[in-house]
């Protein structure tokens, strides 16, 4: 009997969990809000005619290191990667980068004392990425398939940065993971914190920090044609208010955040079920920047022309510091930033001899506040001069970026805080599973959580699927 789903939102969850069912046969019709699919994953010209900015996420390490992902041949629809010689650099204020090299084993001489340290601690997970990817990228309740690694990560997935960097004797070291660490919106003496540090570190050994030719555009344009040539559609410029108007679908997937979960479905969902969504909580919001620049970025430390990603923090204790104000809800005076500059590896995105940047920093959940000082004094630090060469910024706060994907619930960018208990139980104790047999949720508010990655969209369908008996493909 064929069967028929409809998916709302055509973020890259939503667009992976209708690529996973029509694979399996089911029919699939994707509505999304925005006039163009890709949620946070979009590329438009934010500043001036010709220049491409990434809306939302720009280098792509778990994009890369999907497995669901690299199990569709998105290469056939116009993804290619552009690998910067390393996938990250972080200056300091001696005028000097320490450079992550991509090759692990160069990366061990680079680092020099601490080089050791650093293998010791990534490498079983990066000659294994691909089975590692496969069980990490999932609920941390299920069964790994390859228990071993999985504990050997365990003992140290619940350590804080501060514990793991103390590992290092170079404050050069500890700057480069604390960098890695504050990805995660968590404080650097929090448990998990040193986790992320790590899950940054091991994809950019294994698979490198990549960035789409064309930017993150190409990756939903990917999976869109992807989705196409399996007969699903993507209606766009549709916003669901309700699922009640959704008629003739065995199985509705959200690819949205439970605020809007318990918006869209209402009483379709249990009192109590509606009551473990309405605990759920949303973490620290972005405020971001795009620039037009005249030329490439003035940085100091020559070395951070070889990178597509730049951390900009100073040392351990300062980016510590930070990302300890923004948990105690404070906005910090020297904020970590993170920074893209994809013209220099990718030209197609700006007028010839221009060049783009994207920019970064944490603050709390829906703040108002303009961190465009603070983020400019950041990169001044690093590059002096760096105003001169801007010749357009477009900024986005907390609500500028909710309103361009009502999934970015105050600026939050990663689909709801990741502390312990919403890494294990994210939304709830179901998963991707709703107290209503039909309706299945399925955006980064699902392990492994944030991230483009595809992973969350694979497991809801995979996990409709089996409900169903029906074979995954
Ligand atoms: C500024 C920023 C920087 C980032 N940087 C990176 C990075 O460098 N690398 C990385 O891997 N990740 C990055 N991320 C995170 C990553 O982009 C997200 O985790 C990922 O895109 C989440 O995908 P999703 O499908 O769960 O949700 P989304 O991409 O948010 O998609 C949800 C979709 O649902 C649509 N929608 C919402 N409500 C409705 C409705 N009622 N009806 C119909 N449609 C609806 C939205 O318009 C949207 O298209 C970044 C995100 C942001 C915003």
């Amino acid at each position: 009997m064929s069967r028929a789903a409809c998916v709302v939102g055509a973020g890259s969850n939503g667009l992976a969990a209708a690529i996973v069912l029509a694979q399996a046969g089911v029919r699939v019709d994707v509505l999304e809000a925005e006039s163009t699919p890709g949620g946070a994953a979009r590329t438009m010209e934010l500043t001036l005619p010709g220049f491409l900015h990434d809306f939302g996420s720009a280098v792509h390490p778990l994009a890369a290191g999907s497995p669901f992902f690299n199990s569709l041949s998105l290469q056939n629809h116009g993804l290619d990667w552009i690998h910067s010689p390393a996938p990250v650099a972080h200056p300091l204020d001696d005028g000097t980068a320490v450079v992550l090299e991509r090759d692990l084993n160069e990366a061990t001489v680079a680092l020099g004392e601490d080089g050791r340290a650093w293998a010791n601690l990534v490498q079983p997970f990066v000659e294994h990425w691909w089975q590692f990817a496969s069980d990490v990228l999932k609920p941390v309740l299920s069964i790994p398939k390859h228990p071993l690694l999985l504990a050997r990560f365990g003992m140290n997935a619940f350590l804080s940065a501060k514990t793991i960097a103390h590992r290092f004797r170079s404050e050069r070291t500890r700057a480069l993971f604390a960098g890695l660490a504050a990805h995660s919106f968590l404080a650097l003496d929090e448990p998990l914190s040193g986790a992320f540090g790590m899950l940054m570190a091991i994809p950019a050994h294994a698979v490198g920090w990549p960035i789409p030719r064309g930017g993150a555009q190409s990756i939903t344009s990917a999976l869109s044609a992807t989705l196409s040539t399996l007969g699903g559609t993507i209606k766009t410029s549709f916003r669901v208010e309700s699922l009640a108007t959704l008629s003739g679908y065995d199985l509705i997937f959200c690819d949205l955040t439970p605020r809007q979960l318990l918006q869209v479905a209402g009483d379709r969902l249990s009192k109590n079920y509606q009551h473990e969504l309405k605990k759920f909580r949303y973490g620290p919001g972005v405020f971001k920047v795009d620039y037009a620049l005249s030329q490439p970025i003035p940085w100091k430390a020559s070395d951070c022309l070889r990178a597509a990603t730049i951390h900009l923090g100073g040392g351990f204790d300062q980016i510590a510091g930070s990302e300890k104000a923004l948990r105690g809800g404070q906005h910090a005076e020297r904020p970590f930033v993170l920074l893209s500059q994809p013209t220099l590896f990718d030209p197609s995105r700006a007028p010839a001899g221009k060049h783009i940047a994207w920019a970064y920093c944490h603050l709390p959940n829906g703040s108002t506040l303009d961190m465009l000082p603070r983020i400019e004094a950041q990169i001044e630090r690093f590059a002096p001069g760096f105003r001169e060469i801007v010749l357009a910024r477009r900024i986005s706060s907390p609500a500028d970026l909710e309103t361009m994907d009502a999934n970015l619930i105050g600026g939050d960018i990663a689909g709801g805080a990741m502390d312990i208990h919403q890494f294990i139980f994210r939304p709830t104790m179901r998963h991707y599973a709703t107290s209503a047999r039909d309706i299945y949720i399925c955006s980064a508010s699902t392990p492994p959580g944030g991230g483009v990655h595809g992973m969350c969209g694979y497991h809801a369908a995979t996990t409709a699927l089996a409900r169903l008996g029906l074979p995954k493909r």
